[in-house]
């Protein structure tokens, strides 16, 4: 949800990376099958790169994420936070892990010393974003970062953003047993509310760490509800309090990535219905965020003719029925989440009706065209097909352009994605256990994305049912997110190498 408080995020700077079209240098062998030993020893995973004649050992595909060593990490971590039991096992509960709370900080102490535990180094910024990095090689160049974000909703699940984040540990715990150096450094970061549903801004934290969320906005976010002194305390003030303002500067030009990915639940049906496994996930689709505000006139229910009525909750009805239709005929959507009246009574009409729009769609333009019909349809209905009429104001409240990851790291999502898919048994009609998703949420790689090459991966979602308390990804699909997240880490840490990165 959102308030009046909701910044605008509008004319932004676009993301600086660009998608440009699929540029990679060098191939991986196809490798064996998962839990299959090679079958071509000879050959399996050795590269030649053609410069100099090096050779590259690319035998990473005998590295093999630990099913129920992630799935205890996921649960353990859960402990801090569990809320709304549905069932007799202990695992049978969502989540109620606000951001900055007293479990947020209990679930951030545990992060840090599991970090610890890898040799990793953990560092805090100003906006209590943690950073735990595994020194690679070539130490000094800037990291692969592994990020997601450990908040929950109010009536959360158990994965949204916690799957990310602990697959991100999981693949540190099997580079760790294996001794395995990458070439550059590999970490995991765990982003400060990304939910935005205590402080209401999404994603706020990695917005201020891509410069686009002034620091001072972000700190001085408050609390939607008031605690128990009835105060509603700010960003900073919880913080503080939590011990997690950290002293390094909230910015990418203080903590630079080579790389972010990002493994996610769809939170949608798609995987599901389909009988996919993973989703390769090219972008973010573009949404705009308005509150509209209906004015008419209060009068008396009983009294007042229909030809005489101004009735803004009438009106206010009928725009969203049109906003509906409007954003089919585009193959976009819309919502609205919040409806308000005043004065609220049940024999007078509201006077004035506040309602927020969300319009969504994959394409920039399609989502303008979209709202450029709400505006000319909303016009016409308030002043002709509401008796004498009311008036129609909007207030944008978020634009947030599409979304396109970068092409080389969706290129490695893909080829790990391929990789992990060949072991597993064929469940869809066409036989393709994967696709290309474009992200109907956005998430904190939509940040990510503008200072650094982005993707993310995504896993099946049961009923496509996320931000509540059933919210479930099954063990198996979570091990193949991270074993995806491995794979792609990897090739993308090789390809850093073939082309340079650290000479
Ligand atoms: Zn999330």
């Amino acid at each position: 949800m959102f308030t009046s408080r909701s910044i605008r995020l509008i004319n932004l700077p676009r993301r600086i990376s660009s998608s440009t079209p699929l540029e990679v240098k060098w191939k991986f062998h196809p490798g064996p099958r998962l839990g299959i030993q090679s079958r071509n020893m000879a050959t399996n995973g050795v590269q030649t790169n053609g410069v100099n004649g090096t050779s590259i050992k690319h035998d990473f595909s005998t590295l093999k994420v630990n099913q129920s060593r992630l799935l205890d990490a996921i649960h353990t971590g859960c402990k801090f936070g569990a809320d709304h039991r549905y069932g007799d096992h202990p695992t049978e509960t969502g989540m109620a892990r606000l951001s900055l709370n007293d479990a947020d900080k209990q679930v951030r102490d545990w992060f840090t010393a599991t970090a610890k535990a890898l040799n990793c180094v953990v560092t805090v910024d100003q906006m209590g974003n943690q950073f735990a990095v595994r020194a690679g090689k070539n130490a000094s160049a800037p990291p692969i970062m592994m990020g997601s974000h450990l908040d929950t909703q109010p009536t959360g699940g158990r994965y949204d953003g916690i799957l990310g984040v602990n697959s991100g540990l999981e693949v540190l715990k099997v580079l760790h047993e294996n001794n395995w150096d990458t070439e550059g450094s590999v970490g995991v970061v765990n982003w400060t509310n990304e939910e935005g549903a205590r402080f209401p801004m999404m994603a706020v934290s990695s917005g201020v760490w891509a410069d686009v969320v002034p620091l001072e906005t972000a700190w001085n976010l408050a609390e939607v509800s008031p605690g128990e002194d009835g105060q509603h305390k700010t960003m900073k003030q919880e913080l503080e309090r939590i011990g997690y303002l950290g002293p390094q500067p909230a910015s990418y030009k203080a903590f630079p990535m080579a790389a972010h990915f990002e493994v996610h639940i769809e939170q949608g049906p798609i995987l599901e219905t389909e009988k996919r496994r993973v989703g390769v996930v090219k972008g973010v689709q573009a949404f705009k965020w308005f509150e509209i505000t209906v004015k008419g006139r209060d009068s008396h229910a009983g009294t007042t003719p229909f030809s005489a009525r101004m009735d803004s909750m009438l009106c206010a009805a009928k725009l969203i029925v049109e906003s509906n239709a409007i954003a089919k005929r585009h193959n976009g959507l819309s919502t609205t989440g919040i409806l308000t009246g005043q004065p609220g009574s049940v024999n007078t009409m509201a006077h004035t009706v506040t309602f927020t729009l969300d319009i969504r769609h994959t394409a920039d333009d399609k989502l303008a065209e979209i709202e450029k019909e709400c505006r000319v349809h909303f016009a016409r209905i308030a002043e002709k097909e509401c008796e004498k009429g009311c008036t129609v104001a909007w207030k944008e409240l978020v634009d947030s352009p599409a979304v396109n990851f970068h092409a080389d790291c969706i290129a490695a999502v893909e080829a790990s994605t391929k990789e992990v898919c060949q072991a597993l048994p064929s469940t869809s009609d066409d036989g393709q256990l994967w696709k290309y998703m474009i992200s109907g949420a956005g998430h904190d790689s939509c940040y990510t994305n503008r200072r650094c090459p982005t993707s993310m991966i995504f896993t099946q979602t049961k009923d496509g049912i996320s931000h509540n308390p059933q919210e479930y990804c099954s063990p198996e699909d979570c091990a193949i997110g991270a074993q995806v997240l491995l794979g792609a880490v990897l090739r993308y840490d090789k390809l850093r190498a073939e082309r340079g990165d650290f000479s």
